[in-house]
């Protein structure tokens, strides 16, 4: 029966026709349950009914025009309680409705079953059979099943548009979810761009001529370098961070002997130019692709969009450009931070990928941009997108697509209203962070993947409360040595050295990995990684407190940070190698010059709640707390802050994580140990009040908010914050919380920062 059902499903997920697959569906369960009928009804939510779409027993006249009311009928019943129902003989049931056009008169038993995606009820799949009979436990058991994996497929298949129960031809709205790549709204018609040239339609071939195809690869590459440099030229006006080192990634692979000699010896064997450049970039792909870890399968849309580039440059097509609309929210298969880099000049405001992630270069150049992009959106019919209008939201990762006017002018007035604030808000920038009863806060910037530090300086940060030193570790191919890391840390401590800096220690797995350091694991939130894995690698965690160390010789604004830390023993263990780099590295000084090695403080992150009932006697051992509320609200939750199955679960305003987060203010207080915040929860308007009333003094946030941040703080009073604080420690569910706030801001004039959540 397993296989059956596995197959029944796969062949209904692969389907390009929905009505063609529904068909084969309800065949392939009546004949898999030896029964007489099988039907399937899907739900119209916006006109509140369940429409018949395919059955195979019943009259095929009523597909696609029969409907049930939610609350009519035993299709409605199954519906409204959301399981199966199984009646002997569904005449006799008092809800049982009549409807001569499906010709069910001769059928006696009733097997109904609901189809939920993420407690949604999409539709109903029945059973029917003359014999008056109660279905059996394995029947039943194999229709609940089959309608659970159904779900799935069926709620893809909803996104992408496919089903179109209103018999009117309204337009209405489509939404799609996909993974934040980066925050902000756009509104506006989308374009959707396709590779200048595509490598994998390349059909390889032979060649005569050699020389002439090592000088068109020759040429090509070239071009290609040129137009890399062109682009982080142009970039490096608008962006000052390491999310440009993408364009030195391409450009040193062009000048790296493996990737070029490779071609040339493909080349030198016969093959043409394009044939040789796809037979060594789908050799990077499919090694690249093959791998678990996301980071590094990200690698792989580099190496195409790298191929793409060289491959346009070979075949040198002269394309008609295409009119483009001032303004356009730019949509592709794989949108590659190469065409973000062609685009950002020329009306883009928007950014939506089908594939990718956000940790790929795009949705990284995006932030750095100040784009809005969502990535991951799973859509199959790319196509119909172009010329269509759409808001972008960011913040909520969804796609609206033909939005009504209402919904245009909704968001046309946060739109209004954000960029109305962004010019009050600047204003702002170099006064201090404090309440208008004169409570003072200090933001910092969390910097190492879009802080540009010039920029930071300029929005007034007070320094950097979170460096997170895996990301320079990024983008290479070996662990920087501890020279180089010296050099980068020296920059980062100099760029600010009359103001605290906080580096953190290698934080590396989970979401985070490095290509060349690849760690697969099923759990990896739960498995190998920040402090965990640079206990178990003292030479790494050494050579860079080192470099850390180095770095702040003769400047002495460093603070070193601890990731992951959920024990006493990692604080005892981690502190014992920081004394010995500290050791070893001040005689090393000391013989050379006689001078003083500036101490730093040490502090742990507070992420993982075993901490959270150690906190006395992890101060008896460091310097500082910093809340990692990302993690921590991942960890208290249990749930995955990467999954979007369970996206609406994962909630920094969750009582618990609110009443965790008071905790530790308090318990630091009378610890008397620093307590900060570097979690996202301080880049929200209304997070960060919330957290200030709770006695957070330093808060760290993303570079781009610390302006509205700051605004918003200057505009409150102390005192009502702690009065709002105490009625929020009091509710028992999220959704009162955000609705609480959501009040709260409005009646302090602060509603046009809520945040999309509060909305
Ligand atoms: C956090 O967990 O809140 C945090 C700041 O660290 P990261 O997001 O880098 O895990
Ligand atoms: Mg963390």
């Amino acid at each position: 029966m397993l296989t059956i059902l596995r197959r029944i499903v796969l062949e209904f997920s692969q389907a390009s026709e929905l009505d063609q697959a529904l068909m084969r569906l309800v065949s392939q369960i009546k004949s898999a349950l030896a029964t007489q009928c099988c039907s399937v009804y899907l739900a119209d939510h916006q006109n509140q009914h369940f429409i018949l779409m395919a059955s195979n027993g019943l009259a095929e006249n009523a597909f696609g025009r029969t409907s049930v009311g939610f609350t009519e009928g035993l299709i409605g019943l199954v519906g409204q309680r959301e399981e199966p129902i199984n009646i002997a003989n569904a005449q006799q049931h008092p809800d049982f409705i009549h409807a001569p056009e499906v010709e069910e008169d001769h059928y006696k038993a009733f097997l109904g079953t609901p189809i939920i995606h993420q407690r949604k009820v999409l539709g109903v799949l029945t059973v029917q059979q003359e014999d008056a009979r109660t279905f059996n436990e394995n029947e039943e058991a194999f229709l609940v099943t089959l309608s659970a994996q159904l779900a799935t497929a069926l709620a893809s298949v909803e996104a992408q548009g496919m089903i179109e129960l209103s018999n009117n031809n309204q337009r209405h709205c489509k939404s799609l979810v996909g993974i934040g790549g980066s925050a902000g709204i756009a509104i506006g018609e989308m374009m959707v761009v396709h590779p200048k040239a595509d490598l994998s339609v390349i059909q390889v071939s032979k060649v005569i001529d050699c020389d002439q195809q090592l000088s068109t690869f020759e040429i090509a590459r070239s071009r290609t370098v040129a137009e890399f440099t062109q682009m982080s030229e142009q970039l490096k006006k608008i962006i000052t961070d390491n999310s440009l080192d993408i364009f030195d990634v391409y450009k040193q692979l062009l000048d790296s002997d493996n990737f070029t000699r490779e071609i040339t010896a493909n080349i030198e064997k016969g093959w043409s130019a394009e044939s040789a450049l796809k037979l060594v970039v789908d050799g990077y792909v499919m090694q690249f692709e093959a791998l678990d870890d996301e980071y590094l399968r990200e690698r792989a849309y580099d190496i195409k969009d790298l191929g793409n580039r060289l491959l346009n440059n070979m075949q040198q097509v002269v394309e008609q450009e295409q009119p483009k609309p001032k303004q356009f929210i730019l949509v592709a298969e794989d949108v590659s931070a190469t065409m973000v880099a062609e685009h950002q000049h020329l009306g883009l405001i928007g950014i939506v990928s089908i594939t990718g992630s956000n940790s790929s270069h795009t949705a990284i150049l995006a932030k750095a941009l100040n784009i809005p992009a969502i990535m991951g959106v799973d859509y199959l019919a790319i196509r119909q997108l172009d010329k269509q209008n759409a808001i972008l939201d960011g913040y909520a990762c969804q796609l609206y697509i033909t939005p009504s006017d209402a919904l245009i002018s909704e968001y046309q007035h946060i739109l209004a209203a954000e960029t109305a604030l962004q010019a009050q808000v600047e204003e702002a920038e170099h006064l201090p962070a404090s309440t208008t009863d004169g409570h003072s806060v200090s933001l910092l910037i969390n910097a190492g993947l879009t802080a540009g530090f010039e920029y930071s300086q300029n929005v007034g940060a007070d320094g950097i409360g979170l460096y997170r030193t895996e990301i320079p570790f990024m983008n290479r191919s070996c662990f920087p040595s501890e020279t180089e890391q010296t050099a980068l840390y020296k920059d980062v401590l100099t760029s600010f050295d009359s103001k605290p800096v906080t580096m953190r220690t290698l934080d590396v797995g989970g979401d985070k990995s490095l290509p060349y350091f690849p760690i697969i694991e099923a759990n990896p939130f739960l498995g190998w990684r920040g402090i965990r894995i640079t206990l178990d690698h003292p030479e790494i965690f050494l050579l860079q407190i080192r470099a850390m160390l180095r770095a702040n010789y003769g400047i002495g604004n460093l603070s070193i940070m601890l990731p992951m830390i959920s024990s006493i023993t990692e604080v005892d263990e981690a502190i014992s190698l920081i004394n010995q780099a500290y050791y070893e590295l001040k005689s090393e000084l000391l013989c050379d010059e006689g001078a003083i090695l500036p101490r730093p403080k040490v502090g742990v992150m507070l992420e993982v709640p075993s901490v959270l009932f150690q906190l006395e006697d992890l101060a008896k051992k460091v310097d500082f707390f910093s809340v990692g509320s990302n993690d921590l609200t991942q960890y208290l939750l249990a749930v995955d802050r990467n999954n979007s199955r369970v996206a609406s679960l994962y909630d920094f305003y969750h009582p618990a994580v609110l009443r965790a987060l008071h905790y530790i203010a308090q318990e630091s207080e009378k610890l008397s140990l620093p307590v900060s915040i570097c979690g996202e929860l301080a880049n929200e308007p209304a997070g960060a009040l919330l957290l200030i009333a709770m006695g957070y003094n330093q808060l760290s946030m993303s570079a781009h908010s610390l302006a509205k941040v700051k605004w918003v703080i200057r505009h409150v009073e102390y005192r009502k914050l702690q009065t709002l604080l105490t009625e929020v420690l009091k509710l028992t569910n999220t959704a009162d919380v955000h609705s609480y706030m959501h009040k709260e801001l409005v009646g302090l004039g602060l509603g046009d920062f809520i945040h999309a959540k509060l909305q």
